[in-house]
């Protein structure tokens, strides 16, 4: 394994963690989970690693992504609890990275339905939950056939449920964060969950391993954009819940930088000259400070759009 590769992910990881607020991570003990209103009978929750989300209603619970550990999952139940006596129907993964799917089992041994996209659950399936990259958690079900989405799709499905439309999509660019992003629009609410497709007020991982760039982000992203109003609730994979002008000014900052790099690329230079030339300069302060610093980025940046330009 490459050492500088396996220090950076390590780094990474510890910064992502790093994103639960303060706190939450003492010695062993399971973060404190609070729901959070976002819209009529749609919370966020406090203190997990990524952003989980829940449709509560008459019928019960339909969740979005499972936590970083079954831990968290346990204590979102918790949380859950506080606002119905009914049990998770639903659980559906945005993709496939441990942050978001270490929970599913807990949700899976209690009769929760886990909908995904077909590549996603081809990778968990494959073993290749091992791990984001080099230096990260592993995932370890022990009965992985609770853990693994039973419902999978490629393009689109409808989810009719607590009286609302919930349209599952798969970005039409196909490879974007992952090459298994799906996002969540509850139609009736105008909520929108992006999973990693949007880090509000990061820059984003990209997992160029399994076929994420900012090029395929930025176009998943647009496809929100075309969809959404002003009004619309916008819930990133990571950082505070927004609006569309928040998501609008990411992807100009997304699309940017990849100019940015694109251009230095075409012009010849190496991985080095690129970080070197700070392509990210402008958005440092604003976006890179709490989680990927510059040159990490910049390094995915570049690392993504040399492998698409191999294809
Ligand atoms: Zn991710």
């Amino acid at each position: 394994m490459n050492p500088s590769v396996r220090c950076f992910a390590l780094r990474s990881l510890f910064a992502l963690a790093a994103l639960a607020p303060a706190g939450s991570r003492a010695a062993d003990a399971p973060p404190a989970v609070e729901p959070v209103a976002v819209a009529a009978h749609i919370y966020t929750f406090t203190s997990t690693m990524s952003v989980s989300a829940a449709l509560v209603g008459d019928e019960g619970v339909l969740l979005i992504d499972s936590g970083d550990k079954p831990e968290v999952a346990a204590s979102v139940q918790t949380a859950l609890a506080k606002l119905t006596a009914k049990p998770v129907r639903l659980l559906v993964n945005t993709h496939w990275h441990f942050d978001h799917v270490n929970g599913n089992e807990t949700f899976g041994a209690l009769g929760s339905t886990i909908i995904g996209h077909d590549r996603m659950r081809e990778r968990m399936a494959a073993g290749k939950t091992t791990a984001v990259g080099p230096g990260f958690p592993t995932i370890a079900f022990e009965r992985e056939a609770l853990a693994l989405p039973s419902v999978t799709f490629d393009r689109e499905l409808t989810l009719h449920f607590a009286g609302e439309e919930v349209l599952l999509v798969h970005p039409a660019v196909g490879q974007a964060h992952t090459d298994g992003d799906v996002v969540v629009y509850f139609k009736h609410a105008n909520v929108v969950h992006l999973g990693d497709l949007y880090f509000q007020g990061l820059y984003p991982y990209i997992d160029v391993g399994s076929g994420g760039w900012t090029g395929g982000i930025i176009a998943a992203c647009r496809e929100v954009l075309a969809r959404i109003d002003d009004k619309t609730i916008v819930i990133p994979g990571h950082g505070p819940v927004s609006h569309k002008a928040q998501l609008e000014a990411y992807v100009a900052m997304l699309s940017d930088i990849s100019g940015k790099v694109t251009a230095l690329i075409k012009a010849g230079k190496t991985l080095d000259e690129v970080k070197a030339a700070k392509p990210t300069a402008a958005y440092d302060e604003g976006w890179g400070k709490v989680f990927l610093k510059p040159d990490q980025f910049t390094e995915l940046v570049y690392n993504g759009i040399v492998a698409h330009s191999r294809k």
